[in-house]
């Protein structure tokens, strides 16, 4: 009996794969409707041939022109640096993330386009998030006096393991892919993320810094053999304390500066 009903729910789980496979081959080659909004792609113009239509394109909400000089956070023109990273300089305590660099804040359109993506499984969106962090990390790395993506090597920080077996995908790694065969950046896995404790967006605030700690070690090649000067690599930001965990790992094992990337950044 205990057979039968693991056998029906491994044929659905295949049969939701291949399913959604399907689903994304006929998104990139036929879209019929925005992803976001829903309106027909037949009458309005889309962008990067993806299943997103120009208006939402336009809609999203990108990072501001003013960041905070301590982590990126969008503060008022004349504000140096934001309240937290002010606080973080009174206690002074480190700020391990260094500049925080997000292509979107995660509210209005862009939440809807990373939870449709991300949550939803529409990897059909994946390309059109590959071109826009693409272009944004050049310039980014271009600014800083780099002569490209490839100067800074990348670290992404890993998905637990039921995550990516329930999703059947790995969100992140699809866009770090991506920017290996596009943008020629270099990309390393030397984290490795143990599978216990609890999801982190099931917790609040005060409860995802205790339960993220341990949660990551290093792969044995890398121990004390990581480059000085990292990019840190996430999909979403919410607290910052999984990205906070990982660049503690990292600091520990020989790097010096973390350059923190993430998608979407929630304030
Ligand atoms: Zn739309
Ligand atoms: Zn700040």
């Amino acid at each position: 009996m205990r057979c039968r009903s693991y056998l029906w729910l491994t044929n659905r789980f295949v049969a939701l794969r291949i399913w959604r496979r399907v689903r994304t081959l006929k998104e990139i080659i036929f879209p019929e409707t925005c992803l976001l909004c829903g309106a027909e792609l037949s009458t309005r113009p889309r962008v990067f041939g993806a299943p997103v239509c120009r208006r939402c394109f336009l809609n999203l909400d990108r990072s501001p022109q003013t960041e905070c000089a301590g982590c990126g956070a969008p503060v008022a023109p004349d504000i140096d640096l934001c309240l937290s990273c002010n606080n973080l300089r009174e206690l002074q305590q480190p700020n391990l993330l260094g500049q925080i660099n997000s292509l979107l804040i995660y509210r209005n359109t862009a939440s809807r386009l990373i939870s449709s993506w991300k949550i939803g499984s529409r990897r059909a969106l994946s390309p059109l998030l590959v071109v826009m962090l693409g272009e944004f990390l050049s310039a980014r790395i271009r600014s800083a006096g780099y002569a490209s993506l490839s100067d800074i090597p990348v670290i992404p920080v890993p998905a637990r393991p039921t995550s990516r077996l329930r999703r059947g995908w790995d969100p992140p790694g699809c866009l770090t892919r991506g920017l290996e065969r596009h943008y020629g950046a270099r990309v390393f896995h030397p984290l490795r993320r143990r599978g216990k404790g609890h999801q982190q967006k099931s917790l609040g605030r005060e409860h995802r810094f205790a339960n993220i700690q341990g949660a990551f070690t290093i792969r044995r090649r890398f121990i004390n053999q990581l480059p000085p000067k990292v990019i840190l690599f996430d999909d979403v930001l919410t607290t910052g304390a999984t990205a906070e965990e990982c660049a503690r790992v990292l600091r520990n094992n020989g790097v010096k500066e973390v350059i923190t990337v993430v998608v979407a950044r929630d304030l």
